[in-house]
């Protein structure tokens, strides 16, 4: 198949772009490099597109599949060009949407745990609404990728674009940005450097990590499904306070250094963890990798590029 992935360079886009022609498939990078490397593509064997999803698109002719996924998602990340990143979940998606109307074929994007905001209700089902503070500093995020989904299901309803929206939850492994921000990233450079983990509020928000082949998985049972347009979410379920994955990471990475405490980012999630049971029923998918075994090759690619 001849497929387009947008954000391609990306941390996650760079696994699917590997993942897509591991499966012999001819695969179109699009990305502005806004938040991502071009040495994460540039060994593979991808076309690679220089644009920005908030133009109009080139024409680069038909794909039978398509995943957007091109946004700035680390928080710090985000939060640099607020507008920005609004405009490219509104701006970005419609201009993808319309692309795909125009060419055809299957269009999955990628939308985000953070639709569910500061969730009251836990674990979080798709149907559950979430509580979102639509003007604080990650709204740009968060309602972007609401905004996003609306998008993606009017053009569903509206004119049967064969739409497919998937939620992912937190994700790490290799190919991660090491600058990105995250709590992962983070805390596994600063333990390789021998520094102390940066502890945000008192550590007892939770997050719920996946291994990037895990949500690959996923994603492409999603694109392979028929009739189901989602939204489903796709995390592993295993919750840990962000106290409890440094220990984890203090673990793996024995060292003299210890933790310190800084302010809590507003607005902060103070627990996430996916209900999985509609991806379980309707794509047969769960997670299968633990977090010892997937922060094991994590800091492995770390170590490497220190
Ligand atoms: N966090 C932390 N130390 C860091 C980076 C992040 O304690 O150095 C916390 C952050 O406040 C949040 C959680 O870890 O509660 C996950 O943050 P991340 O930026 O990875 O992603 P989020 O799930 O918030 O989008």
């Amino acid at each position: 198949m001849r497929i387009l992935v947008t954000g391609g360079a990306g941390f996650i886009g760079a696994n699917l772009c590997e993942r897509l022609l591991a499966g012999g498939n001819e695969v179109v990078c699009l990305d502005n490099f806004y938040s991502s490397e071009r040495g994460n593509v540039e060994d593979l064997d991808v076309e690679i597109v220089d644009h920005d999803v908030t133009e109009v698109f080139p024409d680069m002719g038909k794909f039978d599949q398509t995943y957007h996924l091109a946004c700035p998602a680390s928080p710090p990340r985000y939060q640099k060009d607020h507008i920005f990143t609004l405009k490219t979940n509104f701006q970005g998606t419609l201009n993808v949407l319309e692309y795909c109307k125009e060419n055809g074929g299957k269009l999955l994007f990628t939308s985000t745990s953070e639709v569910y905001g500061d969730p009251k209700e836990h674990p979080q089902k798709e149907d559950y609404r979430g509580d979102v503070n639509p003007h604080g500093i990650r709204s740009c995020y968060d309602e972007g990728k609401r905004v996003a989904e609306s998008l993606c299901m009017n053009f569903w309803r509206q004119h049967g674009l064969d739409v497919k929206i998937v939620r992912i939850f937190n994700t790490y492994g290799p190919r991660m940005d090491s600058e990105d921000g995250r709590v992962v990233s983070n805390f596994i450079m600063q333990a390789l450097r021998g520094e102390d983990l940066t502890i945000y509020g008192d550590g007892g928000q939770s997050r719920s990590f996946q291994y990037i082949d895990d949500l690959l998985d996923g994603m492409l049972a999603m694109m392979g499904s028929d009739d189901f347009v989602g939204p489903v979410n796709i995390g592993n379920p295993d919750e840990f306070t962000i106290l409890e994955f440094a220990e984890k990471v203090k673990e793996m990475v024995p060292g003299e250094y210890g933790l310190v405490y800084k302010d809590l980012p507003g607005d902060d999630p103070m627990q996430r963890c996916p209900d999985i049971s509609l991806a379980k029923e309707k794509l047969n998918w769960e997670p299968g990798i633990d977090l010892s075994e997937g922060l094991k090759k994590t800091i492995e690619y770390f170590r490497q590029k220190l």
